[in-house]
């Protein structure tokens, strides 16, 4: 009755887990949230004002798919300075969310067969998508002994010659890893003859503890291969707005542009004007963001670490950590269960992430220090009883 795609379309399981969250605190239960990757502050007061202004402005019609002009230019113009590298707006397509750029683009790149790497533990919805267009998903693991970065050398034997997408993420979802600079060069001398695209999901830049992020569109010969994606939802605490942008050859946003005509017509003219704003205000507010964020993590990782058979690595960025829980003895989806349900904090188990996320649990920290400790105490509690328990 439905069509045999659909059975191949993953899902993010972190929004279930929100759902069931949501549940038990409408039965009466204290749950403290520590499931969903999305900044706890408000949107900035600049930010909002512009949309509002943009409304009265009459920004409100249809506007061209790949983006309002003005748009476009100022995206190419922060991309070029912040990445080092030289962009057009010929080269830039505003879409809702940062999702929709992997979505076009894989659309537009992968033929059924063709194989695509990508990273496992990693976000969900590149598996997803890959096996929904019929593509080989083919993971590359991500090991907690290697600071979470990929092997270069196992990337290189994992590419054939069907590999026609490599998807990167740094700074990454669920583990926090950013891609060292010389892993990036290499991994850009590797392919950067090969028939084959770059898909760089660059989504937390901006959220980064130490040193600067790297894009690998900036190493020679990459431009042309590697697509940006990027958006406004975790630098400037603006997801529910729905606003990214891909950045990629002229060919390929074209084909993007297409997809989105055929899809969403364009994304929302008074959202886009405010997302320039965004870009080209004074950046104290993400600046402060990410100062929190850093304070957080810092006690997100010492209570993790505290707990007996539990060990957690400090991210480098994003506002994830990917504590490792196998010395609990507990299976780490029966623990995200058992949290959930006992003791309600709400965190994903690794599996969510693929199968090498197996052993691990996610806690997005864009929470409270408050919660967070508060979070960390109940686990702990689980843990000790549980340990108790099977000793006797
Ligand atoms: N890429 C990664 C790695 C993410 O973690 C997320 C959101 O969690 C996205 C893309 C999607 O961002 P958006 O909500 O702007 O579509």
């Amino acid at each position: 009755m439905y069509a045999k795609r659909m059975k191949r379309l993953g899902t993010e399981t972190a929004f279930e887990v929100l759902a069931r969250a949501k549940l038990l605190e409408a039965k009466g239960m204290n749950v403290v949230h520590l499931e969903i990757g999305e900044p706890d502050f408000d949107t900035p007061a600049n930010i909002k004002n512009a949309a509002i202004e943009a409304l009265q402005q009459g920004y409100t019609h249809y506007n061209p798919s790949p983006g309002l002009p003005e748009v476009r230019a100022t995206i190419a113009e922060y991309i070029s300075k912040d990445r080092g590298i030289q962009v057009k707006p010929e080269n830039v397509v505003v879409v809702p969310g940062a999702k929709p750029t992997l979505f076009f683009a894989a659309l537009a790149i992968l033929e059924e067969g063709d194989e695509a790497i990508y990273p496992n533990p990693g976000f969900p919805i590149y598996e997803s998508v890959i096996k929904f267009l019929g593509a080989k998903a083919v993971p590359i693991k991500l090991r907690e002994g290697n600071d979470f970065n990929l092997d270069v050398d196992e990337l290189e034997k994992k590419i054939t010659s069907r590999t026609r997408l490599i998807i990167l993420n740094s700074p990454q979802n669920p583990t926090g890893g950013v891609l060292p600079y010389e892993q990036l060069k290499r991994i850009a001398e590797i392919t950067y003859k090969k028939n084959l695209f770059i898909l760089s999901d660059e989504v937390y830049s901006k959220i980064i503890y130490e040193g600067k992020h790297t894009s690998i569109a900036a190493f020679p010969g990459m431009l042309e291969k590697t697509i940006i994606l990027d958006g406004y939802s975790k630098t400037y605490a603006m997801t529910g707005w729905r606003l990214g942008f891909g950045v990629m050859n002229e060919t390929l946003a074209k084909h993007v542009a297409r997809l989105q005509t055929n899809c969403t017509s364009c994304t929302n003219s008074f959202i886009q004007r405010a997302g320039m704003k965004a870009l080209t205000d004074p950046q104290d507010e993400p600046r402060k963001m990410v100062a929190e964020f850093k304070r957080r993590r810092d006690v997100i990782v010492e209570g993790l670490n505290s707990i007996k058979g539990v060990t957690c690595l400090k991210p480098k960025g994003a506002f994830y950590v990917f504590p490792n829980v196998s010395g609990t003895g507990i299976d780490s989806d029966e623990l995200a269960k058992k949290l959930l349900d006992e003791k309600g904090v709400a965190v994903l188990s690794g599996t969510a992430f693929g199968k090498y996320g197996k052993g691990y649990l996610r806690f997005s920290y864009a929470n409270s220090v408050e919660n967070i400790k508060e979070g960390v105490s109940r686990m702990k509690e689980y843990v000790e009883s549980h340990e108790k328990k099977s000793r006797r």
